[in-house]
């Protein structure tokens, strides 16, 4: 062997074993990050890290921001958590956060990040006068209070005695500029691959065609609900996951509407439930009744497929606690599908619409589901149907907040209930143990009158603990309009 080749074997061996201990020091800072994160109850004392990613989203946005500034920073094994999953003890040990946070409405927190503000921001202020952070901040200038719970937030990292790496990133509705800047800023902060970032915004906005639409509740009480199916003009097809969101360009009326993907890509089409929006005054929704009645099969239109991680199904054999009303069955669909296509059968749905014989969406499938044993259970909620009581007097439910049991109808007034959170409230002790044995909870629809009242009862069935930690570990997720 000559001298250069026994030179070039030297160089080829000391580059593999760096790579090995490089790798081995990677993984090592993944695994540790990893515990640091993963049991936030019990965060271990794992010295100083470098960087976590931090998200409180409302729709999805920010935390879809999140999960791309993570994957821009691959030389940090950065994971995108939500803000609810961290604690004081934790927040201690990183260098740098960074946090993507949108204000919702009038200057209001996100629901997922009330644990956040209840355990951590209103508890003794930690010290953290050893952390930098970096704050992307969505909202929009139409309401008051813009991005007010960012300001909120970054206000009390300062008083704990954090610093900005720089001035806060502030987006109005998504703006693509403001969202550039916040790539190169990370990129210059941290070698970030602005690239990642902006390649990773794959808007995935297609032409779709109407091929079918179909009054899903004939008949019923409440307003009219189409199933519209659409194909794609495009190939390939598009790819999404349950619980992501088609935004349809209203392109007549210049708006943009937001609709949960009821399928999934392996049945080649776009499913949704659209229901018909109508105004106190009578007046049509304009993005509804343009879905319903103006748009016509064999019409085109434009949707941008958003992910929506906040509310993807978990990706192990947990058990599931499917809740639900009306449109939002959409979401829980696809959720469930998605659950069966990876052999995962410990589904419970629990689905509220009016009526029995009208509102039947998916009817068929979901009693196929029951019946093969998709579906650990089924319990169905319909309001304006009316219970008997042995005798055969009708039995009444109180109010949608009133979770006592029904009682004989008055002669007056037409019997109300049963609502999604009677079943949980009747079903508490199974509840309860579904709870420990790990299940996540999903729930999807109306976000007043039912996902409120849901979110009490199972507070009042978990206990606050039990019920903070499901929030904390991203266990409870809302899909809520
Ligand atoms: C994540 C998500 C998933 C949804 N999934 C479904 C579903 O599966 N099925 C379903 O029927 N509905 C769903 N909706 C509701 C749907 O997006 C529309 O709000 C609903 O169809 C009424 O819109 P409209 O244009 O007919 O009524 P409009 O009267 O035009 O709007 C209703 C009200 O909401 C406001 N509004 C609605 N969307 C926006 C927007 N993008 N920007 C600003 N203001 C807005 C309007 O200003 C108005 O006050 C979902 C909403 C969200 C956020």
């Amino acid at each position: 062997m000559t001298e250069s080749t026994l030179r070039l074997a030297l160089a080829i061996v000391l580059t593999l074993v760096w790579c090995l201990l490089a790798f081995k020091a990677w993984q090592r800072s993944r695994q540790r990050y990893k515990a640091a994160l993963h049991d936030s109850d019990h965060t271990p004392d794992t010295g100083t890290l470098e960087l976590a990613v931090f998200y409180a989203s409302q729709t999805g946005t920010a935390a879809a921001l999140a999960e791309r500034t993570a994957r821009s920073l691959p030389g940090y094994a950065a994971v995108a958590r939500p803000l609810s999953a961290t604690n004081p003890k934790q927040l201690q040990l990183f260098k740098t956060l960074l946090l993507i946070l949108s204000t919702s409405g009038e200057g209001d927190p996100p629901d997922m990040a009330a644990p956040f503000l209840a355990h951590v921001y209103e508890g003794p202020p930690p010290d953290l006068s050893n952390l930098r952070y970096g704050l992307l901040a969505l909202g929009d200038t139409r309401y008051r209070n813009y991005c007010g719970f960012a300001v909120r937030i970054e206000n009390w990292l300062q008083r704990c005695g954090a610093r900005p790496l720089f001035p806060m990133v502030l987006v109005n509705q998504q703006q693509t500029s403001a969202l550039t800047h916040w790539s190169h800023l990370i990129e210059q902060h941290f070698q970030a691959d602005a690239t990642t970032f902006a390649a990773d915004n794959t808007p995935a906005t297609r032409q779709w065609r109407l091929r079918e639409r179909t009054l899903s509740n004939p008949g019923s009480l409440g307003k009219p609900c189409h199933h519209l199916i659409l194909e794609s003009l495009d190939q390939p097809t598009a790819r999404w996951r349950g619980g992501d969101i088609a935004s349809i360009a209203i392109a007549d009326l210049g708006i943009q509407r937001d609709y949960s993907i009821a399928s999934l890509p392996d049945e080649g089409v776009i499913r949704l439930l659209v229901r018909e929006h109508l105004a106190a005054d009578g007046t049509p929704g304009l993005g509804s009744h343009w879905l319903t009645h103006t748009l016509q099969p064999g019409d085109t239109v434009t949707i941008t497929l958003r992910s929506n991680p906040g509310f993807h199904a978990p990706d192990t054999d947990v058990p599931v606690i499917f809740i639900g009303n009306g449109t939002g069955l959409a979401g829980l669909r696809a959720l469930i599908r998605e659950r069966l296509a990876q052999g995962h059968t410990r589904n419970w749905l629990i689905y509220g619409e009016r009526q029995r014989a009208h509102d039947q969406h998916y009817g068929n499938e979901l009693a196929a589901w029951e019946r093969n044993g998709y579906l650990a259970r089924l319990d169905q909620a319909f309001s304006r149907d009316i219970a008997h009581d042995i005798q055969g007097h009708p039995m009444a439910y109180g109010p949608a907040d009133n979770l006592a049991p029904p009682q004989t109808a008055s002669c007056s007034g037409a019997p109300a209930g049963p609502y999604v959170q009677h079943v949980l409230h009747i079903q508490r002790t199974e509840i309860r143990r579904w709870l420990r044995e790990g299940a996540w909870v999903y729930v999807c629809g109306s976000r007043t009158g039912m996902a409120d009242a849901v979110d009490r009862t199972l507070k009042s069935i978990a206990g606050q603990a039990l019920f903070d930690q499901l929030r904390r570990n991203g266990r409870y997720r809302q899909d809520v309009y």
